[in-house]
């Protein structure tokens, strides 16, 4: 790095976190845990909203398959005598509607709150752990102790964020963290979404460093002036994939840096002292 940085901002997935972690992890967990959790917490007020504004979503379903669950679970409600319609849809009836989203991986707001709500369960239960890349706990602490500011922008909600860096192998890491941004800042390929969050920290792009596994979310922030290294993790290419993708990253010196481990990283970082 040329030019000096007083903070760092990071991508999650592919950077700090194995992307299989999401993927193999975090998602199976929830689809397999959101039943028995809505069954455990039915009684739940917040949960109760989610259900019913999923069953909301569901009455205006055009697809054909979600019209068919939406008519076999009215059949099985109104046949359950004694139970109010709400307790049965959190208890049975509203699973295979969720699941059903979540195999066509339909990005539903109450869904995307009820599979937090399931991944916080499982964080505080030990059941899921945060899995972060090996060197990154050590690199954002010794990142944090020359004074630099750190702060997370990932598609995954802040509250989402938060737990896993909550409860990664190395404990709790929030704390090293100064800012959090999600979607609500704008999409990851947004250029404005990069001014947005260099405003919302009070600091000039310049001053930033964005380090990401996506080139068009680094094509974007370095659009909005940030500086930008590619997190480049993928050990298992054949050294002819790795020529094929040398030829695509712009060469070091324009702007394009690339690494494979955090800690490859030379940072020439002033303290912020905004
Ligand atoms: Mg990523």
């Amino acid at each position: 790095m040329t030019q000096t940085i007083s903070h760092i901002l990071l991508d999650i997935e592919g950077t700090t976190c194995p992307v299989s972690f999401v993927s193999g992890t975090l998602f199976p967990y929830a689809a397999r845990e959101l039943g028995p959790y809505l069954e455990r917490h039915r009684h739940n007020e917040i949960v109760q909203s989610h259900v019913l504004a999923v069953i909301e979503a569901w009455q205006q379903e055009s697809d054909p398959q979600a019209r068919e669950l939406w008519n076999q679970a009215q059949e099985r409600v109104s046949s359950e005598a004694g139970a109010s319609a709400m307790s049965r849809f959190c208890d049975s009836a509203i699973e295979p509607y969720l699941q059903w989203l979540i195999a066509a991986d339909r990005k539903l707001t109450p869904l995307k709150e009820l599979q937090g709500m399931v991944w916080a369960e499982g964080y505080a239960r030990g059941e899921l752990v945060g899995d972060l890349f090996e060197e990154v706990p050590d690199t954002l602490r010794s990142w944090q102790q020359q004074g630099l500011v750190l702060a997370v922008y990932s598609s995954g909600s802040i509250a989402a964020q938060k737990l896993l860096y909550g409860h990664s192998q190395a404990g709790n890491l929030v704390p090293l963290f100064s800012h959090w941004f999600d979607t609500h800042s704008g999409g990851k390929h947004e250029v404005e979404s990069y001014k947005r969050i260099c405003a919302a920290m009070e600091v000039e792009p310049q001053q930033v460093l964005f380090i990401s596994d996506s080139e068009a979310e680094l094509q974007a922030a370095a659009t909005a002036q940030l500086q930008v290294v590619l997190s480049d993790r993928d050990y298992t290419q054949t050294p002819e994939q790795t020529q094929t993708q040398d030829a695509k990253t712009p060469p070091v010196g324009k702007g394009r840096h690339s690494i494979t481990n955090l800690g490859q990283l030379k940072l020439n970082a002033a303290p912020f002292k905004g």
